[in-house]
């Protein structure tokens, strides 16, 4: 649980830090309850410890990125539909982006993701 501010993430060790910029396609939660953001993951970009980050693809089409030191995950990436799942709700919910397109939250409910609608 590092639920920086965003902007840069940091695992828990600090070996691997992510860049996160623009906003939020759109808010929801994960199949434990616990808020998530989804990411367009063009606005990610690895701020340091490219070598540590390791990134395993699971058979839903995505690949959690984390750090091979502390094992620590720090987002769920989709490149079929070009999202990233971060954990947390920014802080400032003031400037979603232009939200999902309908294919992407089909997505994100096939993976077990609940969208909430905007603010
Ligand atoms: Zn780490």
């Amino acid at each position: 649980m590092s639920n920086g501010p965003y902007g840069l993430i940091a695992c828990d060790c600090g070996a691997l830090s992510l860049l996160v910029g623009g906003s939020p396609l759109a808010l929801g939660l994960d199949t434990g309850d616990e808020p998530v953001a989804f990411w367009p993951l063009a606005a990610i970009q690895i701020g340091q410890g490219a070598d540590e980050l390791d990134v395993s693809a699971d058979d839903e089409g995505g690949d959690a990125w984390g750090c091979r030191r502390c094992g620590e995950r720090l987002l769920y990436a989709h490149d079929g539909t070009g999202m990233a799942i971060l954990q947390g709700h920014p802080e400032d919910r003031g400037d979603l982006a232009s939200g999902l397109t309908l294919s992407q939250q089909c997505t994100l409910e096939a993976l077990g993701y609940r969208v909430l609608a905007g603010e």
